[in-house]
C-alpha cells in the first residue's frame, strides 16, 4: 500500500487538495494518507514553515500531494520563515531535480489561451525543467569594482552529472510521448550551455527512438507563441526552464487547471498545481481545483505505476470541460466542491 504525504499548506490549498482527494478516494485505489502542516500554517502553528514532523512524513512517503503555500501575514518575516521556503526545502531535501509541466489546452478552454484559438488548440507538450542547479544556485554576491561601482554577480554552473540525469528525463518523457524532444539553451554565448549540448547529444545515442533538436532560448520563447504545435518535450535548465514553462501555461490557459511534478531519481515526487495560495480568494470556495486534480493524476502515473487511473482521471476533467463545468477563472460561477462534483459525475 503506497502511503502519500497531503500536504495542504495555505489558501487556497486545502480547499483545492480536498477535492483531489475526494477524487483519488472515488477511485478505490489501495493509497494511505499522512497529512501534515506547511507554509504560513506550519509557521503559525510550531514556528517553522516545514517543521521537522512533516519532512519526516515526506520522506517516509511514495508521494507528496502539495497545495500552495504563501501567506501575506509572513511578509515582514526573515526569509528562513516565509512559507516559500517549504517548497524550496523541500525540493531540496528530497534532491527532487526535475520539474514536469504539461502545457495542454483543453478543448472548450479557447478563450483563456493568450493566444488565437487555432494556434492555441495546437498546444501538446512537456516542459522538463531541471531543479537543483544552474545559476540559482552558483557563487552569488556583491563586490566593488575597481572604478568603485557596485557590482552584483551569480555564477552560472552545470556538472555534466546534472546534465545527463535531467537529459535522461527528458528522453524519457519524450519516448513515452510523440518522440520528440527539443533541448533548449544558450549554447552561442554560454560555457554552461554548450556543456548542456554535449552532454544531451551523448545521452541521445542511448534513445535512437527519439528526435533530438536544439534551439536557443530567445527562439523557443518566440516558437512558444509562434507555432507551439511543434514542440512535444522540452528539455531545459533551472533558469530558462523557469521563464519557459510560466509563458508556456499562459499559452495554454488558465492557471487554475495546469499541474505539475518535481521528481527525484527514484520515482518519488513532489505533485503540485502551478498555481499559488491566492490569497485574494481563499476560503471563499471559488477556486478552480483542476490543476490540483490533475497533479494527482500525475502523481498516480508518475509515482505509483498506475497510468490507467491518470487517464481516467484526465478523461473526467476535460469532459467536464466539455459538458461545461466552469470555476470563475474560466468565465463560470461555479463552486471549488461544485467543479469537484462535476468532474465525479463524470468518472
Ligand atoms: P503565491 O504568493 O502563493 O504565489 P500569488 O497571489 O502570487 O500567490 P497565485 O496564487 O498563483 O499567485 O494567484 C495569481 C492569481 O490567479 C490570483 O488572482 C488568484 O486568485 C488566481 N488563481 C490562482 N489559482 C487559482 C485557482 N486555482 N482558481 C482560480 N483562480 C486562481
Ligand atoms: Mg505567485
Amino acid at each position: 500500500m503506497a502511503l502519500i504525504a497531503l500536504l495542504p499548506g495555505d489558501g487556497i490549498g486545502p480547499e483545492v487538495i480536498t477535492q483531489a482527494r475526494r477524487v483519488l478516494d472515488a477511485l478505490d485505489l489501495d493509497l494511505t494518507y499522512e497529512e501534515a502542516p506547511v507554509g504560513g500554517v506550519a509557521y503559525h502553528s510550531v514556528g517553522h514553515p516545514l517543521p521537522e514532523a512533516t519532512l519526516d512524513v515526506a520522506r517516509r512517503a511514495d508521494a507528496l500531494l502539495f497545495g500552495a503555500v504563501g501567506d501575506p501575514t509572513c511578509d515582514s518575516l526573515e526569509r528562513a520563515l516565509r512559507p516559500e521556503q517549504a517548497i524550496l526545502g523541500l525540493r531540496k531535501h528530497l534532491s527532487l531535480f526535475s520539474n514536469l509541466r504539461p502545457a495542454t489546452l483543453f478543448e472548450g478552454l479557447e478563450d483563456a489561451s493568450a493566444l488565437k484559438p487555432d494556434v492555441a488548440r495546437q498546444i501538446d507538450l512537456v516542459i522538463v525543467r531541471e531543479l537543483n542547479g544552474d545559476v540559482y544556485f552558483g557563487e552569488k554576491g556583491r563586490r566593488t569594482t575597481a572604478a568603485g561601482h557596485r557590482e552584483g554577480y551569480d555564477i552560472m554552473s552545470y556538472d555534466e552529472t546534472e546534465v545527463r540525469r535531467i537529459a535522461r528525463v527528458g528522453f524519457e518523457t519524450a519516448r513515452k510521448r510523440r518522440g520528440q524532444l527539443c533541448s533548449v539553451d544558450k549554447a552561442n554565448v554560454l560555457e554552461t550551455s554548450q556543456l548542456w549540448r554535449d552532454v544531451v547529444i551523448e545521452v541521445a545515442a542511448d534513445y535512437p527512438d527519439v528526435t533530438l533538436t536544439h534551439m536557443y532560448v530567445d527562439n523557443a520563447a518566440m516558437q512558444l507563441v509562434r507555432n507551439p504545435g511543434q514542440f512535444d518535450v522540452i528539455v531545459t535548465g533551472n533558469l530558462f526552464g523557469d521563464i519557459l514553462s510560466d509563458q508556456a501555461s499562459m499559452c495554454a490557459g488558465s492557471i487554475g487547471m495546469l499541474p505539475s511534478a518535481s521528481l527525484d531519481d527514484a520515482g518519488k515526487g513532489l505533485y503540485e498545481p502551478i498555481h499559488g495560495s491566492a490569497p485574494d480568494i481563499a476560503g471563499q470556495g471559488k477556486a478552480n481545483p483542476c490543476a490540483a486534480i490533475l497533479s494527482a493524476a500525475m502523481m498516480l502515473r508518475h509515482s505509483l505505476g498506475n497510468g490507467a487511473a491518470a487517464d481516467r482521471i484526465e478523461a473526467a476533467v476535460a469532459q467536464a470541460i466539455r459538458n461545461g463545468a466552469r470555476t470563475a477563472d474560466l468565465g463560470g460561477t461555479m463552486s471549488t466542491s461544485a467543479m469537484g462534483d462535476a468532474v465525479l459525475a463524470v468518472l
